[in-house]
């Protein structure tokens, strides 16, 4: 029986694991299906995180933490978990080889995933002038132009803030309408620097062995635009990696909204006792390293008093 299991090896897992065996929890398991380090991994820049400084990858950044937390006493597993469930107090982990392991109590942090758009050239220069972090990335194009695909709330907020650092935004949305917020919608329409390129779609990002150097876009008559831009930011939604939490019926272990993100309050606690959610997988969640990382503190404080409450 585990004090406490950690699902997933991001930022949010391993810090949880750091400050629940730190903490005194004898017996914490994180169950991580690849290697640590979670989705910064596939970073290849990261200055966002306080204190580092220097031209530092997502791996660079990361390598270390496992160490750091299997000092303190957290085993780790690699393995996929299919399922968490709860009977009589007690976690059930259910893991992809068809075995169980039990606990007292879970930190969950399984990320989530930005959807790709599908168009030409978006796998092969991601990361290499294709990005879905505004706030990771946008720096890098301080005073040049970029674009930015979506009509979502998420879409037309990255491009304001793109705006502020970048000369010109130009923002491609399928539709002439937006689902995003009328007033979000009133801003972007007086950002002198954001171009508007309505009813149409991604057709083709391009570049060369630095990057990207443009991307074509086609219309809703199929007449086709090059836009002359190193950067494209896609924001066309978010899959929660929520999997875990979905029970044999189809219902969901604990509270979750409509995006199917996990609702926590300020310490992480979710609607199940004893069962956290950390990073960008729950409600809110700003999508950031630092950010992750913190949760994964608050919830492995919230862990520890719960399961010495519940033992002692
Ligand atoms: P994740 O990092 O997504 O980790 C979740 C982990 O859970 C993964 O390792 C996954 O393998 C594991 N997992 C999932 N499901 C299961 C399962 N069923 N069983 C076992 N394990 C499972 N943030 C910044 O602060 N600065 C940046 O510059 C920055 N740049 C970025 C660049 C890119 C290309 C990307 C994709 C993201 C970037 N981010 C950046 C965002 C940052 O990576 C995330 O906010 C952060 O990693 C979230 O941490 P997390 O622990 O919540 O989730
Ligand atoms: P979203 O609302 O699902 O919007 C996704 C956008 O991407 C849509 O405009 C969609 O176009 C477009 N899109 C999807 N697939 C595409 C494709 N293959 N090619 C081209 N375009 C594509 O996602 P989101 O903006 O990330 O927001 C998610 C949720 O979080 C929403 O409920 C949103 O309101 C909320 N949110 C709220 C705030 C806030 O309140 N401040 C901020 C961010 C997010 P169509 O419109 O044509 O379908």
């Amino acid at each position: 029986m585990l004090d406490c299991a950690i699902i997933g090896g991001g930022p949010a897992g391993l810090t949880a694991g750091l400050y629940t065996t730190r903490g005194g929890l004898e017996n914490v398991t994180m169950f991580e299906k690849g290697m640590p380090g979670g989705q910064i991994m596939n970073s290849s820049e990261i200055e966002n995180y306080p204190g580092v400084t220097g031209e530092i990858t997502g791996m660079d950044l990361m390598m270390p933490w496992p160490e750091q937390c299997q000092k303190f006493g957290l085993k780790h597993e690699m393995v996929n978990i299919v399922r968490v469930t709860k009977s009589n107090d007690i976690f059930t982990i259910h893991k992809e080889d068809g075995t169980t392991v039990q606990a007292h109590s879970v930190i969950i942090g399984t990320g989530s995933s930005p959807r790709r758009v599908g168009f030409s050239g978006e796998d092969e220069f991601f990361g290499k002038g294709v990005s879905t972090c505004a706030t990771c990335d946008g720096f890098f194009y301080k005073g040049k132009e970029v674009a930015v695909i979506g009509g979502g709330d998420t879409a037309l907020e990255e491009a304001l803030y793109l705006a502020k650092i970048c000369s010109k935004v130009y923002l491609v949305h399928r539709r002439d309408t937006f689902r995003a917020a009328p007033n979000t919608v009133a801003r972007i329409k007086r950002t002198e620097n954001i171009e508007l390129v309505l009813n149409s779609s991604p057709d083709e990002v391009y570049g060369d062995a630095m990057g990207v150097t443009g991307l074509r876009v086609k219309n809703n008559d199929g007449e086709t635009r090059d836009i002359t831009v190193p950067g494209v930011f896609t924001f066309v939604g978010n899959d929660v990696n929520n999997q875990t939490l979905i029970q044999e019926d189809g219902s969901f272990l604990c509270d979750m909204n409509k995006a199917g993100e996990v609702i926590v309050d300020i310490s992480m606690r979710t609607s199940v006792d004893g069962l956290f959610a950390t990073g960008d997988m729950r409600i809110a969640a700003p999508k950031q390293v630092v950010s992750a990382a913190g949760d994964g503190a608050v919830a492995a404080l919230q862990a520890i008093s719960y399961v010495d409450e519940k033992l002692n």
